[in-house]
């Protein structure tokens, strides 16, 4: 006993903090910059967005734990410690490699629109209200399903005793936690709409001051709520106290929401099949619908699969102009035809048909960028029109990789959508989520229905993207980010400079990026990628330098593990 303790102090985790690894502008012309070279281990490795909660996970994988474990472990300390991006009052989308049985599961944690929801929800006089006018309050909150998510794929993968998997999280709400620089900034960036709330101001504006960063803050009232899960399972979350805590939160909100005890008490796990496309013959595979996330990824590598982005390399416009025209033409279907696809016929099949996508791929041939992208015309099963999409995403949101000693791996993508969700905190010491405001404000556009437009029970449509790479059947990279709907740019870029440019994990998150949705090229602001502006100006791209704030974490599973995590962030990735 005391050796196995003695081996364990002596092996330290490897473990990096990133955050003084962003890449000199002026200092190199290529991409490609100096970054810290990815983590390493044997075993099992966690990454995460805070230290705090990837320590938390680690401990869990040290002792034994499945990944299943780690992830709830990291998800009640993410919880508390990085609150405005995720937590029990939100929804998230999973991504299982079983490594006893080879298979691939996907589960859908989405938040649900409550049965009293109507589709002009977001409507005031006909007119579509303003983006955070509608964030704001209790109308935006959806039926939230992290909690459930967390005990579901505990039940289903899971070998350690649940209960234990909240210690950390509970010791540090009670005892406290010192306050990170990025949720001290974003309070003060936010002060103004947390103010917004008594309960919130009061937590995150002690005394009317923003939270400064060191400073010790403590949650009892998540720790209770976490204890009550401990005890009594997601139960406890979805019925009784904490459950009449986050109606009453919502219904006595400036603006009301329509959420009542039955929304919470009927919320259910949806197990999905998983959307796969065949890249550079290994398939790359995440969450179909209410997410958009797999399917427009999957679509921006089908379509690029034709061309030879190796050759090219990183610092080729011409690959940048293939990679931003495919993104363009994969958004319009995007926004087109995907939502929740309970709800609404979608051509999900059809959207990633290899034929649909090669013959779509041929757009891309010219050499100047495309002047007009519309939509194409998958091949689906039912006939159906739907309008253009008009939802807005803002970035905010957490990613999870973990992969365990067993060989199982993990990628979650977790949310509470805005920066603070809908600025509610409810009585039991989290944050509600703002997902509704995720549907389409709009209901039809020029007479002709939105997809995803709000319907009572349906999930808003997301753009997060959980991803695993599987090569002859075995795990080779887990992936995924935060960023709103550049969520799927920056997945797509990080497997493509994993894939064809060969950067290691932490080299293929840490590049710079070039991110195109709609029509401008968004290159990130104080990196190389701003040296790509002009060639693409020049291509016929409208190029925008701005801060491109994902939250990248990636493990790739080879030899051993290597794992990556975003120094645009806090994250760490601790493996052994
Ligand atoms: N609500 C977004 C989605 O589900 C995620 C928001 C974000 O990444 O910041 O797609």
């Amino acid at each position: 006993m005391r050796i196995a303790l003695a081996l364990l102090l002596l092996v330290s985790p490897a473990y990096a903090q990133q955050a003084t690894d962003s890449v000199a502008p002026e200092a190199a012309t290529s991409l490609v910059g100096e970054v810290s070279a990815p983590v390493t281990s044997d075993n099992w490795m966690v990454a995460a967005a805070n230290p705090l909660a990837a320590e938390a996970g680690a401990r869990v994988l040290r002792e034994g734990g499945t990944a299943a474990d780690a992830m709830v472990a990291v998800q009640a300390v993410l919880g508390l410690v990085e609150p405005q991006s995720s937590g029990l009052g939100g929804g998230a989308f999973l991504v299982w490699y079983d490594a006893a049985t080879g298979a691939l599961t996907t589960l859908d944690g989405r938040e649900t629109a409550p049965m009293a929801a109507t589709p002009t929800l977001f409507q005031k006089d006909g007119e579509p209200l303003g983006f955070f006018d509608a964030v704001v309050g209790g109308l935006s909150v959806g039926t939230p399903g992290t909690p459930m998510l967390m005990e579901e794929a505990h039940r289903r993968w899971g070998r350690t005793n649940w209960g234990s998997l909240f210690d950390e999280a509970i010791g540090h709400a009670e005892d406290g936690f010192a306050v990170s620089l990025r949720l001290a900034m974003l309070v003060t960036e936010d002060a103004e709409r947390l103010a917004t709330s008594e309960a919130t101001a009061a937590y995150f504006l002690p005394n009317g001051a923003p939270l400064q960063k060191g400073e010790t803050l403590r949650n009892p009232a998540y720790a209770a709520t976490l204890r009550a899960l401990a005890a009594d399972g997601a139960d406890a979350f979805y019925s009784g106290e904490v459950a009449e805590g986050i109606v009453a939160t919502i219904r006595s909100a400036a603006q009301p929401g329509v959420m009542t005890l039955d929304d919470l008490a009927a919320y259910d796990i949806k197990e999905r099949p998983a959307v796969c496309v065949e890249y550079r013959g290994a398939d790359v595979c995440g969450m179909g619908p209410p997410s958009s996330g797999a399917l427009t990824v999957g679509q921006i590598l089908g379509l690029l699969e034709p061309y030879d982005l190796a050759t090219l390399g990183p610092d080729s416009a011409e690959a940048w102009r293939l990679i931003g025209d495919a993104s363009r033409l994969a958004f319009a279907d995007r926004g087109r035809y995907m939502a929740d696809s309970d709800f609404v016929p979608m051509p999900t099949k059809g959207l990633v048909d290899p034929a649909y996508l090669a013959e779509r791929a041929q757009l891309l041939s010219g050499d100047m960028a495309l002047t007009e992208v519309s939509a194409g015309s998958p091949p689906w099963d039912h006939a159906m029109l739907w309008a253009d999409d008009r939802s807005l995403e803002l970035p905010s949101t957490s990613h999870i990789s973990i992969v365990d000693q067993y060989g199982n791996a993990l990628s979650m993508t977790t949310t509470i959508e805005n920066g603070f969700g809908s600025r509610l905190l409810a009585p039991g010491g989290f944050l509600l989520n703002n997902e509704l405001t995720d549907f389409s404000f709009e209901t039809h556009s020029d007479g002709v229905p939105i997809a995803n437009r709000v319907e009572p029970g349906k999930r808003p449509r997301s753009s997060m993207a959980p991803t695993i790479v599987m090569q002859d059947g075995k795990p080779v990279l887990v992936v995924g980010s935060p960023g709103g709907s550049r969520i799927i740019g920056y997945v797509a870029k990080t497997i493509i400079a994993h894939m064809d440019w060969g950067m290691d994990v932490q080299a293929a998150v840490s590049l710079p990026h070039l991110v195109n949705r709609f029509g401008t090229y968004d290159v990130e602001a104080g990196t190389t990628a701003e040296g790509l502006s002009e060639e693409l100006t020049a291509l016929g791209f409208e190029v925008s330098a701005r801060d491109l704030n994902s939250g990248l974490h990636a493990i790739a599973i080879g030899e051993g593990l290597t794992g990556g995590a975003d120094p645009r962030r806090e994250g760490v990735a601790i493996g052994e």
